[in-house]
């Protein structure tokens, strides 16, 4: 038993701590908990508790089902929306195989190997994400979707449901540990914004699993309803997840220098320049439903074409201006991915492609000083702005191709993200939809 173990045994014990929620992900970023007595948490913590991974999107065959999850001591919290006659605490978990290596399915392992490769070439990764989601009267969306509020960007709304929601999901979120910096109205009429503060892309990735968790938690407490999805409605912007990511070498963030173009460096040059170069065939996965591309392609400030900016908003990635008294918050913004991506592979890829930048010199292209949406087609090819996938399928399609893909995920992953993504492809492409029938039944 370890120590942060030991204090794990002991806070369930001083707090009366009645339910253990072990959570993991699975490769569609769905969160996935058991609940168990705190009696077999040291159990938990020396052997694992076993479950059937074969019932597990993207984890194992039939015929090798057998998997064990072994919490975090690290990740361990009391639960604040429960309440406290049953306090209920939760920590994260990684799988392993029943002989006790880590399960290769595992998305929290994926990114925890991804972190180590560049971990041997001397860099943490930090990153921070703007989180965006609409707030809605109900679920039902068969009634027609309702926003909470008719509101915009920045508004003030007195007395309005988004504003409650904000305070009362982001008090919950710090007594979790999980700093927020900003919260906002965005543009869409019940559409918010909650930007956590940078963390390392692991205790990330888990943050914003529980952030979902709480923002769902608290709209379910205030009787609306939140969601995550896209692009809920086709003639408002779409919720994104523009993420910041920065890289250091002990606490010297090496994207900064001083005296370069933008202050950035040489080594932040060239991982934007591999963001760029491999966005087309990570997209799949920064940006892994159907419904994604509804967004990337429909307007409002979601980027659609492959290049940077320093506060160019039509860019892909742009390189946010900062105190230069502030040397640490030295960061790029990726702006492709969306609040329903699965962060642990997402950041996974990111990183991977950054890093690819590095290892390989890549050259970063000129900057893109205008709106790149007002060009024509012939325009942007001659600055080779090249186009982000339009479809799931076209994404799916390059992401086949991809040995970067490929190494970074593993192979499983690899196969089994493509397998699931190709039958949600075909599902959608089966479907005779309202637009259709709108423009055809009669007319034709
Ligand atoms: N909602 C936009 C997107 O989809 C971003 C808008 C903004 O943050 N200014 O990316
Ligand atoms: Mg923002
Ligand atoms: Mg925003
Ligand atoms: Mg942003």
């Amino acid at each position: 038993m370890d120590k942060q173990q030991d204090f794990v045994l002991r806070t369930i014990e001083e707090q009366g701590v009645r339910f253990v929620r072990l959570w993991f992900t699975d490769v569609t970023g769905t969160l996935k908990s058991v609940a168990v007595a705190p009696a077999e948490i040291e159990g938990a913590f020396t052997e694992g508790i076993g479950f059937d991974g074969s019932a597990i999107e993207g984890f194992a065959r039939v015929s090798e089902a057998d998997m064990l999850v072994h919490p975090d001591p690290d990740t361990f919290q009391v639960l604040p929306w429960r309440g406290e006659i049953d306090a209920t605490a939760r920590m994260f978990c990684d799988i392993h195989t029943p002989d006790g290596h880590p399960s290769p399915t595992d998305p929290r392992h994926v990114l925890r190997r991804t972190l180590e490769r560049a971990a041997g070439e001397g860099f943490t990764f930090f990153v921070h994400p703007e989180i965006e989601f609409y707030l809605l009267e109900h679920a039902n969306y068969r009634d027609g979707i309702q926003p909470v509020d008719e509101a915009g960007y920045f508004d003030n709304v007195p007395g309005g449901t988004a504003h409650d929601f904000r305070r009362r999901a982001v008090r919950i979120l710090e007594e979790l540990g999980i700093s927020v910096e900003f919260s906002h109205h965005e543009g869409g009429p019940g559409q918010n914004e909650i930007d956590l503060r940078y963390a390392d892309a692991l205790d990330m990735a888990d943050n914003i699993m529980t952030f979902r968790t709480v923002i769902k938690e608290v709209a379910i407490e205030q009787g609306v309803h939140a969601t995550f999805m896209p692009k809920p409605m086709w003639q408002h912007p779409g919720s994104g997840m523009h993420t910041h990511l920065s890289l250091f070498e002990g606490d010297e963030n090496v994207f900064y220098d001083p005296s370069a173009e933008h202050q950035l460096s040489t080594t932040g040059r060239r991982f934007v320049a591999g963001l760029l170069r491999h966005a087309p065939e990570i997209t799949a996965v920064t940006n892994q439903w159907v419904n994604s591309y509804k967004r990337l392609w429909g307007g409002d400030e979601a980027p659609s074409y492959v290049c940077w900016g320093h506060s160019n908003r039509s860019a892909l990635v742009r390189i946010p201006r900062y105190k230069p008294s502030k040397s640490s918050s030295a960061r790029v913004e990726y702006r492709a991915m969306d609040s329903a991506a699965n962060p642990y592979l997402a950041f996974s890829l990111l990183l991977a492609a950054g890093l690819k930048g590095i290892e390989g010199e890549y050259e970063l292209p000129a900057e893109a000083l205008d709106d790149v949406w007002q060009m024509t087609p012939r325009e942007r090819q001659v600055l080779g702005y090249t186009p982000l996938p339009t479809s799931l399928k076209e994404a799916i399609t390059l992401m086949e191709d991809s040995e970067l893909v490929a190494e970074t995920l593993g192979e499983q992953v690899f196969s089994y993200f493509l397998a699931n993504k190709r039958e949600e492809w075909n599902g959608y492409r089966a479907q005779v939809t309202d637009y259709e029938l709108e423009h055809s039944f009669r007319a034709l």
